[in-house]
């Protein structure tokens, strides 16, 4: 078991960016355990099954076999073998991920690859439940979040960056309504519900910078071994 660090919150905390500085100055591998849920929502949006139905969830989930490869330290999730990093990013994929990752079938299906990978390397690993349920001894557990209209201007600029050549243009207000949702679905869902970890760090990102973060998670880290 190497040395595991924790990172939980809403969505547009800031996970994976402070994730990704950390893991790359403790040298650990990052784990976006929120893209293997979108990789499931992907391969439910291709399928046609509604992610509402638990029943059909259930049934195909375990047809979606979702592994990762890491490539110059970037993790790359491979759906049935393909590439679907591309695919993975849109506000879509986001609220059927959320729908879809209520059903225990599909967590219980990604739980596993979760715990390997984390038994096999030194990990920064950022989701959920990932302080609660996946990694409950964690050497470092945070609890990342910020207000959500902070939450939406940070995800309206990753997704105007990303998608420099749609035609839609995006709105803010919809986006901290999706956001808002979807911790409402996240925070409210029976199994692995979104919450801090009683031995969690509560950090609000609203007013730091991104390095004022990651330093401070870093000082965490010295204390605790
Ligand atoms: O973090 P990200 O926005 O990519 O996560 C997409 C969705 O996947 C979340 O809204 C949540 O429903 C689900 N998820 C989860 N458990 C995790 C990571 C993500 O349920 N550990």
């Amino acid at each position: 078991m190497g040395y595991q660090i924790a990172i939980d919150g809403p969505a547009g905390a800031g996970k994976s960016t402070i994730a990704k500085l950390i893991a790359k100055q403790k040298n650990f591998i990052y784990v976006d355990t929120g893209a293997m849920y979108r990789a499931m929502a992907l391969f439910l949006l291709r399928s046609n099954i509604n992610a509402n139905d638990d029943e059909a969830v259930s049934l195909i989930c375990p047809k979606a076999e979702i592994t990762i490869r890491y490539e110059n330290n970037e993790q790359i999730v491979l759906l049935n073998g393909e590439n679907v990093n591309a695919y993975l990013r849109t506000e879509e994929v986001g609220l059927i991920a959320s729908k879809s990752s209520a059903n225990p079938k599909v967590r219980e299906h990604l739980l596993g690859l979760q715990i390997k990978l984390a038994e096999e390397n030194d990990v920064v690993m950022d989701g959920r439940d990932i302080g609660t349920c996946v990694l409950p001894n964690a050497n470092v557990k945070v609890f990342l979040t910020a207000s959500s209209r902070i939450r939406a201007k940070r995800r309206y600029l990753e997704l105007t960056a990303n998608n420099a050549n749609e035609e839609s243009p995006l709105d803010l207000d919809d986006i901290e309504q999706d956001i808002i949702k979807r911790d409402n679905q996240d925070m409210s869902r029976e199994h692995a519900p979104l919450k801090q970890a009683a031995d969690a760090v509560l950090v609000d990102t609203s007013d730091l910078t991104i390095e004022e973060v990651s330093a401070l998670i870093i000082e965490i880290c010295g204390q605790k071994r």
